[in-house]
């Protein structure tokens, strides 16, 4: 457990949550400022604080479990779709530094606009270029 981790503090059960699921390794409730019906944390019980920090085989144990949460979000609850979220520093607007997946359940068609990620039009050569510079 970290110090002063408000997460840590909810697995640890000192803060409590709205419980969706839990078994060894991962705890999901409910986001307390829920963007849709359902809004649901999945994190680990171990302290790490992003996607870079955690060793890749629990990171694909928690994956695992995000899978198995979000099929029962989508038959539980109305939902026609769901986003997966998973925020790492404070410039990708992450607040709480405790590694957490994001599942959110979507209602109706098309409601991704909603997502305020701004899109534009890519620039083929640019991307060319950008993608050798990139690949590994
Ligand atoms: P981030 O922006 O770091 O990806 O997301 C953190 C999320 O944690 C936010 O959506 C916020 O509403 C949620 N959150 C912060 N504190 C608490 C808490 O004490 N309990 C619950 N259930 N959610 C929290
Ligand atoms: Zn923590």
């Amino acid at each position: 457990m970290k110090n002063n981790c408000v997460f840590c503090a909810i697995a640890a059960g000192e803060i409590p949550c709205f419980k969706v699921h839990e078994d060894d390794l991962v705890l999901a409730y409910l986001d307390i400022n829920p963007f849709t019906e359902g809004h649901t944390l999945v994190i680990p019980k171990t302290h790490t604080t992003g996607l870079l920090d955690t060793p890749p085989d629990v990171l694909g144990e928690i994956v695992k479990r995000v899978q198995k949460i979000a099929a029962r979000l989508k038959t539980a609850l109305p939902c026609d779709g769901f986003n997966i979220l998973q925020n790492n520093g404070p410039a990708a607007g992450q607040t709480v530094p405790h590694l957490h997946f994001h599942i959110v359940p979507r209602l109706g068609s098309n409601t991704a606009a909603d997502i305020s990620f701004v899109n534009h039009a890519g620039d083929m050569d640019s991307l060319k270029t950008l993608a050798a510079r990139l690949a590994f």
